[in-house]
């Protein structure tokens, strides 16, 4: 049996699965914010525990995905800002030692960019990155069919690339970061500078204290001319960005996730239609995906995949199941079941 986490900032999503592919149990738990590190190993080696209780056989694997500087490699998680302030833990071999099971820990976006490759449309490329739009800015490299982790795990953080010296300040303390320019928060900053919520009918009908990026984007997507300016200036900056990674990197497909980039019409078809166009000197033949939620759930399963050879795993299986799971849990109008 192989028992999935994704560790987020107020909860947690687990799921279980036999080595065949087959998913028996997958839920999602709210948890009060991880203050320590021995609050987040409580919790899991909890759920492991319960998940051991009842699962129909033994649990060998345990992989474990979250947000933060996570050097999958060495199973560590190192210093984050906004996850137990600049501690160094050595996470992998503390869970291996208490749930004495094999444990992987990875960064969640270079998960997803594992699980690209090993359930989604990165099947087919051996050279791709995967962005994720969200309020902040992350992204995963897969490079020469290999997944590209850098000296420290560190690889793939394209939200603190520096865009613009005499930007905005980002949360990482520099300014004009790709984050600060592009992500969620980006979205209100501009609204300001256009003077946008005086002249939205739409944003106006909410506090201005409570308008975010989500209802920048609502009011957009419902066709308010002037959230649609906000939101094609924080496109714009989107296509800047990931035109430097495709520079940078000359990848033959870019996937993107995050909730910013479900808006298909106003951001995600822009992007394909601009990004590739903003190179210097030539147009480039790229490819663009939108990063299913199958995939993202899927990610720490990708992590297992990708170290472990396992016989008999039936990718397509998995990758059905979850899909039913996932709209099941939908059309019920629950998250979870
Ligand atoms: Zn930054």
């Amino acid at each position: 049996m192989i028992l999935g986490f994704d560790v987020g900032g107020s909860k947690i999503s687990m799921f279980l699965s036999d080595r065949n592919g087959n998913i028996l149990k997958r839920s999602r738990v709210r948890t009060p914010d991880f203050k320590r590190p021995e609050d987040l190993i409580e919790q899991i080696v909890k759920m492991s525990n319960d998940a051991e209780h009842s699962a129909p056989s033994e649990i060998e694997t345990v992989s474990v995905v979250f947000a933060g500087a996570v050097d999958g490699k060495k199973g560590i998680i190192r210093s984050s800002p906004n996850l137990f302030g600049g501690m160094e833990i050595p996470l992998s071999d503390i869970l291996e030692d208490i749930l004495k099971k094999t444990v992987y820990i990875e960064n969640d976006a270079t998960a997803t960019a594992i699980s690209e490759k090993i359930f989604g449309n990165g099947k087919a490329f051996s050279n791709f990155i995967y962005l994720t739009l969200s309020t902040g800015i992350g992204g995963g490299i897969f490079m020469n069919n290999r997944v590209y982790r850098g000296a420290t795990g560190m690889a793939g953080e394209f939200g603190h690339m520096v865009v613009d010296p005499d930007g905005p300040l980002c949360g990482c303390g520099r300014k004009g970061c790709f984050e600060a320019v592009a992500g969620g928060k980006a979205a209100v900053r501009i609204m300001d500078s256009l003077k946008a919520y005086e002249r939205s009918e739409c944003l106006q009908k909410i506090p201005r204290e409570q308008v975010e990026a989500k209802e920048i984007f609502e009011c957009a997507e419902n066709g308010d001319m002037v959230s649609m300016e906000v939101v094609a200036s924080l496109t714009k900056n989107m296509e800047e960005g990931i035109a430097s990674l495709i520079n940078l990197f000359d990848p033959e497909a870019v996937m993107i996730g995050g909730g910013l980039s479900n808006s298909r019409k106003l951001v995600f078809d822009e992007i394909v239609k601009n990004a590739p166009k903003m190179m210097a000197t030539m147009e480039r033949e790229v490819k663009f995906f939108r990063t299913s939620q199958v995939t993202v759930e899927l990610s720490p399963m990708a992590v297992v995949l990708y170290e472990e050879e396992i016989p008999g795993f039936n990718i397509e299986r998995i990758i059905k199941e979850m899909k039913e799971r996932i709209s099941l849990a939908r059309e019920r109008k629950e998250a979870y079941k």
